[in-house]
């Protein structure tokens, strides 16, 4: 569901400007077109010079450099470590085979009875809207999923509805990805209302990053589709670390709450970006501050290419135990790490 239009592309000589701009003006849909996918475009928008980067850098082609203008707009210029530009910057490193990291670390494949559909815990499906992300983070543990014959448009939906249909024991459908709101709120729209009419569904969950990076992606219009079917709707964005929220998507994380939506965040932990308690605190008091709680604290999924941001399991236990100790209880996120086969995700004893 990437739009495939190419709209005009803004010049690398008048990016800096525009790129500061917090972006009142373009659509939503126009800001996932203009994203920045060139590295050295990126850099100098920073004013970031490639000679002196600290690390080596590449061009990825299995997983290409992407990110809105709206999210390098909260990157400090000139800063090699900023904890949002680490999230995005490909690393010549990433290419090395990591023993232990592999294609698809979460079983994710067998679990796939028809096209576009999960099905791994009781009572709820995840089904893949769209392939497509407005957002390339670097440590994704689905950067290796098949999605090209996982991206079920209209015509496929009969096959993941029949699925669900058939399965009274589904009470929760959840739309993930990919970012499911890189779709189109016509389609988006569309699937609800057929979701809506299966009596045994109670619940209409959305895993998505595009509040965090384009947060102009909350219009009236997804207000509209999540909240007016029958369905409890639950939104769960994707943010790492305080910076990522500034008064744009503070303003989408409340509209969403005061249209009624149940709002949480689940955040990877990741080693450079946000493994501080000092982080992680502030990443909860801002969340909080935008109505929103947090979820869940995974540990990094063991995927190809993604173990520089690996945090050892007894450091993150010790993050989350000093969370316990300085936040109210429903300020400390779930530390959970995925493990193949599991009924659930697996929380990690934090309180022990
Ligand atoms: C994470 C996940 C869910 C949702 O799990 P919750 O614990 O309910 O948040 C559902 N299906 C799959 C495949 C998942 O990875
Ligand atoms: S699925 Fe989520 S974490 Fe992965 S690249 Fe897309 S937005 Fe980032």
């Amino acid at each position: 569901m990437i739009p495939q239009t190419e709209v005009v592309r803004q010049s690398t000589e008048s990016m800096p400007a525009e790129c500061r701009e917090p972006a009142p003006g373009p659509g939503w849909q126009q800001s996932l077109v203009n994203v920045i996918r060139d590295l050295d475009e990126l850099l100098t928008a920073l004013q970031l010079s490639p000679d002196r980067a600290p690390y080596d850098l590449s061009h990825c082609r299995d997983f290409p450099l992407r990110v809105p203008r709206e999210f390098v707009a909260r990157m400090q210029p000139g800063n090699w470590h900023d904890p949002l530009l680490l999230q995005v910057l490909p690393l010549a490193r990433e290419l090395a085979y990591q023993p232990g990291f592999e294609a698809d670390p979460l079983g994710e494949a067998s679990a796939n009875p028809v096209p576009g559909l999960i099905h791994k815990y009781r009572g709820r499906v995840l089904v893949i809207v769209s392939g497509g992300c407005g957002i390339h983070c670097r440590y994704c543990f689905r950067r290796h999923f098949p999605y090209a014959e996982n991206n079920p448009g209209r015509a496929d939906w009969e096959g993941m509805l029949d699925y669900i249909r058939a399965d009274t024991s589904i009470h929760e459908v959840i739309l993930s990805g990919g970012d499911p709101l890189v779709a189109s709120n016509r389609l988006l729209a569309d699937l609800v209302r057929q979701l809506a009419a299966i009596p045994h569904l109670q619940t209409l969950r959305v895993h998505t990053r595009l509040p965090i990076v384009i947060p102009q992606r909350v219009d009236p219009d997804c207000l509209a589709w999540l909240t007016t079917s029958r369905l409890k709707p639950v939104v769960v964005v994707h943010a790492n670390h305080a910076n990522e929220i500034d008064s744009n998507v503070r303003g989408a994380l409340l509209r969403l709450r005061a249209a009624g939506v149940t709002t949480l965040n689940q955040a990877v932990l990741l080693a450079g970006v946000n493994d501080s308690l000092e982080q992680l605190i502030a990443l909860s008091e801002q969340l909080f501050d935008a109505g929103t709680l947090p979820y869940y604290l995974h540990l990094l999924d063991r995927v190809d290419g993604a173990a520089d941001f690996d945090v050892p399991e007894h450091r993150a236990i010790e993050l989350v135990q000093g969370m316990l100790a300085n936040l109210p209880g429903y300020l400390v996120p779930r530390l959970v790490r995925e493990v193949a086969g599991a009924a659930s995700k697996i929380p990690l004893p934090a309180w022990q």
